[in-house]
C-alpha cells in the first residue's frame, strides 16, 4: 500500500526496511544559515529562527515530478536537512531531544518567491508561497543517531549538473537539538513530524525542464526531482 503521505525508511546502508514512515507536521525551519539570512537581506546575529509549517499534502516522495505551480513566476529551491521524529513530546530539553529521532532525510523547501516576497510585504502569512502541493519533496528516511550524522559532510544540490547550493549542517545557527526545544516548547512533537531545518546559503531559480538532484555527502539517499509543467 502506498500511503501519499508516507515516506520509505531505510538503514544506513540504504536498504529499504519495508517500513513506511507515516509523516504528520511538517515543520519548516526559517533563517537557520547566517549566509542565507544575509542572503535574504536579514542580520542573523539579531533575527533567530523561526518556523512554519506545510501541510501534509505538500510531502511529495522521491521520484515524484514537481509540476510549477501557474501561481508563480518564482519558484526556488531551498535544499535542507530533513529530521524525522520517532516519538512525541512537549518542552523537550536539547539534552533529550537526541531520544526522539528516528532518522533523517535530504528535502527541498519549494518556495514561490514572489508570493513570499508579496506575503512579506503585506504581513499576510506564508503558507501559499510555501505550502503548495509538492512543495515539500524528500527522500526516504534514513534510520539514525545525531551520532551518526557526524559521519557526513556538506549538503549539496545541483540543477541540470551544475552545482548551484552547497552548506554544511554543522553551521546551523540554532543546531537540531535546540530546534527540537525550542519548537517543543510551543508545539508538541509526535512521531511522524517532520523538521525541514533550513537552508544555507545558494536559494536559486527553477525553470520547467530543469533536473534538481539533492544530496548530503556520505548518506545513502539522494533526491532527483524533475521539473515540469
Ligand atoms: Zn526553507
Amino acid at each position: 500500500m502506498v500511503n501519499r503521505y508516507s515516506l520509505p525508511v531505510c538503514t544506513a546502508d540504504g536498504v529499504r526496511t519495508g517500513e513506511l514512515f507515516a509523516v504528520n507536521k511538517i515543520i519548516c525551519i526559517g533563517r537557520n544559515y547566517a549566509e542565507h539570512a544575509r542572503e535574504m537581506g536579514h542580520d542573523p546575529e539579531r533575527e533567530p529562527p523561526f518556523f512554519f509549517f506545510k501541510p501534509q499534502s505538500a510531502l511529495a516522495q522521491n521520484g515524484v515530478d514537481f509540476i510549477y505551480p501557474d501561481f508563480s513566476q518564482q519558484v526556488e529551491h531551498e535544499l535542507e536537512l530533513v529530521v524525522a521524529l520517532g516519538k512525541a513530546g512537549a518542552h523537550i530539553s536539547a539534552d533529550a531531544a537526541s531520544n526522539y529521532i528516528f532518522g533523517f532525510g535530504v528535502g527541498l523547501d519549494m518556495t514561490c518567491r514572489d508570493l513570499q516576497k508579496e506575503a512579506k510585504k503585506n504581513g499576510r502569512p506564508w503558507e501559499l508561497a510555501k505550502g503548495f502541493d509538492g512543495s515539500a519533496p524528500c527522500t526516504a528516511i534514513q534510520r539514525g543517531t545525531l551520532n551518526d550524522l557526524d559521519q557526513y559532510g556538506d549538503l549539496v544540490l545541483t540543477r541540470n549538473g551544475k552545482e548551484v547550493q552547497r552548506g554544511n549542517w554543522r553551521d546551523m545557527v540554532w543546531p537540531i537539538p535546540e530546534l527540537i526545544a525550542q519548537v517543543s516548547r510551543y508545539i508538541k512533537l509526535e512521531a511522524g513530524d517532520l523538521i525541514f531545518t533550513g537552508t544555507p546559503a545558494g536559494v536559486g531559480p527553477v525553470a520547467v525542464g530543469d533536473t534538481l538532484e539533492a544530496q548530503l555527502e556520505g548518506f545513502s539517499q539522494q533526491l532527483r526531482l524533475n521539473i515540469v509543467k
